[in-house]
């Protein structure tokens, strides 16, 4: 039996919102995306709001899915700040302290729906994850300082910074402007290092980011990787959030990825971690394109020797053992986390040195397993 537009009105209909009328006349509606009984919609209100509005997105979703042959509902809460109630933005959307409604560029009824795998992103050959385990262990800063590799073996290059809970990019990369919007009204990304680079950080206060939970997490990054002007690329490297709860699943279900890379520190816990983040992305059929061992040995910044504080090579053991492509190691050096965190990464700043070499033999190696997919495109 297949579901109309129509019945999914009607039900919401009968959801009442907080402002004392149907959730179909309160004006916070995107376009309703049914496809395949999937129904897809979000529903916009001011951040200001949000909270109020949480139980009342779960009432519509469960709506939806009491309908008779709908097979999944996904209702996402995007928050907006009103304009005027944060400093002015410069931009329509892109600075308005949230995140633009996902509706302005959801295709026809019957296309693919834009949260489905299958949806492959215009423009762009290779999607690909870079995740961990849990925070802390580097993961960024590899994103980074992968994309600035894989830069160097030739390749258009984009990075999307999807840790909505704690984006970093904006510190790893300086940049402190906000994206303007083009004719089309979608994002331009930032252009650095030869990079093109979009952060939820560029466009919501640390605040805002905070009140997002759940399906809020999905949304915002299927607009960011969609309603984002990319252009050409052959390889777009996601920054994912750390850990391997529902929201990181979702996002490895939901993103079009052709591949994922673990960054693992060498100790157990760590390693534990890492495992898991593999088991996830072999649940969705997302190749491990492999795992890179951060803060492998530690190298001493004055005279150069090395220690395996760490119990170094943990993850290359694990890589092993568990059948997937090992990348390689990087040190714990005083110079990549002072690149970093001053927003000028290693591979940029010091191009000549052994840590450039290092990521660009990792992007080295990505590029070759990629070759395929890239060439196809
Ligand atoms: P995550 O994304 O996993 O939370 P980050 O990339 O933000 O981690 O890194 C956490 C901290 O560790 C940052 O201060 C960063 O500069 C530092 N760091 C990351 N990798 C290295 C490394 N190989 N050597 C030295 N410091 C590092």
């Amino acid at each position: 039996m297949s579901v109309t537009h129509q019945q999914v009105l009607e039900k919401l209909a009968g959801v009442t919102s907080p402002r004392g009328v149907a959730l179909t006349n309160a004006n916070v509606l995107s376009p309703i995306t049914v496809s395949d009984g999937k129904v897809f919609f979000s529903i916009n209100v001011d951040a200001a709001e949000a909270r109020a509005w949480e139980s009342v997105r779960a009432q519509a979703e469960s709506a939806v899915r009491a309908i008779p042959g709908v097979t999944a509902a996904m209702i996402a809460l995007t928050a907006e700040r009103k304009p005027g109630s944060s400093s002015p933005p410069p931009h329509r959307h892109a600075a308005g302290g949230g995140v633009p409604p996902a509706s302005a560029h959801r295709p026809p009824q019957g296309a693919p729906s834009p949260m489905s795998r299958q949806a492959e992103i215009p423009g762009i050959a290779a999607v690909i994850a870079v995740a961990s385990g849990k925070g802390g262990v580097g993961k960024s800063t590899t994103a980074l300082n992968l994309a600035l590799g894989l830069r160097d073996v030739g390749l258009r290059v984009g990075l999307l910074d999807a840790d909505i809970y704690g984006p970093s990019i904006p510190r790893l990369t300086g940049i402190r402007e906000k994206p303007a919007l083009n004719d089309d009204k979608k994002m331009i990304p930032i252009s650095r290092f030869g990079l093109s680079i979009m952060s939820i950080g560029f466009l919501v206060e640390e605040d805002t980011a905070m009140i997002w939970r759940g399906p809020m997490v999905m949304s915002a990054i299927t607009q960011m990787l969609r309603d984002v002007a990319w252009g050409a690329l052959d390889v777009l490297v996601v920054d994912m959030p750390p850990g391997t709860g529902d929201a990181q699943l979702t996002l490895a279900q939901n993103v079009p990825l052709k591949g994922a890379i673990i960054v693992s520190t060498p100790q157990d816990l760590s390693l534990i971690d890492a495992r898991r983040g593999l088991a996830m992305f072999r649940k969705v059929n997302v190749p491990v394109l492999g795992i890179v061992e951060n803060m492998s040995y530690f190298q001493c910044p004055h005279c150069g020797t090395r220690s395996d504080i760490f119990g170094h090579g943990g993850a290359r053991h694990e890589a092993e053992r568990l059948g997937v492509p090992f990348l390689g190691e990087i040190p714990l050096h005083m110079a990549i986390r002072t690149t970093s965190d001053s927003g000028n990464p290693v591979v940029e700043s010091e191009p000549d040195g052994p840590h450039a070499a290092i990521y660009r033999a990792i992007g080295a190696k990505v590029r070759d397993q990629l070759r395929g997919v890239i060439a196809a495109a």
